[in-house]
């Protein structure tokens, strides 16, 4: 398989050239096609599997099909990755970032431990992508500072450390305002009941997806 035998855009195939990506590792080859078709998924990846990528690239290539019509104008974010740790979000953020250098795209980044206002403040100015924590994510949704009534794409990346930090309660509560009508995707490094028993709340008909 190659990048450019995937339905990815000219702005994104330039990119993954710049960065001398030679082709898709098997996470991505199995998971873009599937996300970028709007099905929701179940992934087993382990970190260093080129994860990131696999589900940043079709979320930025569905954000960029429908940017002429709504979602750069609004500018209410419209994609949701949830990820367990501040270490972790800065990083996909910066993944993030560097995917989307050719393109309008622009995300914030959430996490606890620093200044809530100056977060808030960036939140206001808007954005398309928020790659967030959960517990600092609930404190901008309880203090109004962030508005995911437009979240149309949540992804869980390592969800299995999400469980096991503790964040479930805070996971049942950041669904509640989130759009039922929505595409998930879920990538975790392993599969316990617990992560089963979370899929079904979250998913609907999943691809499941091992590598
Ligand atoms: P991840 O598993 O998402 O943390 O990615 C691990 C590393 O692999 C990151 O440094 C990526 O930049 C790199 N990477 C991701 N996809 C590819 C690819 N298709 N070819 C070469 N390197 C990649």
């Amino acid at each position: 398989v190659s990048f450019s035998s995937l339905p990815l855009g000219d702005k994104l195939q330039r990119v993954l050239a710049q960065k001398g990506y030679q082709q898709p590792t098997a996470i991505q080859a199995e998971a873009i096609p599937v996300i970028l078709s709007g099905q929701d998924i179940m992934a087993s990846a382990q970190t260093g599997t080129g994860k990131t990528a696999a589900f940043t690239l079709p979320l930025l290539q569905r954000l960029l099909d429908r940017s002429a019509e709504d979602c750069l104008t609004s500018r209410l974010p419209t994609a949701l990755i949830l990820v367990p740790t501040r270490e972790l979000a800065v990083q996909v953020n910066g993944n993030v970032s560097q995917y989307a250098v050719n393109t309008d795209i622009a995300s914030v980044v959430i996490y606890g431990g620093v200044s809530i206002d100056a977060q808030a403040t960036k939140l206001a100015a808007g954005c398309d992508i928020i790659v967030a924590t959960p517990g600092r994510l609930l404190d901008h949704l309880r203090r109004g500072s962030l508005n995911l009534s437009s979240i149309d794409y949540l992804v869980f990346d390592e969800a299995d450390r999400m469980l096991d930090m503790g964040f479930m309660d805070e996971i049942s509560a950041i669904l509640t305002r989130l759009p039922a009508k929505r595409q998930t995707s879920l990538f975790s490094a392993t599969f316990s009941t617990a992560i089963y028993d979370l899929s079904k709340k979250l998913l609907h008909k999943p691809a499941r997806i091992e590598v």
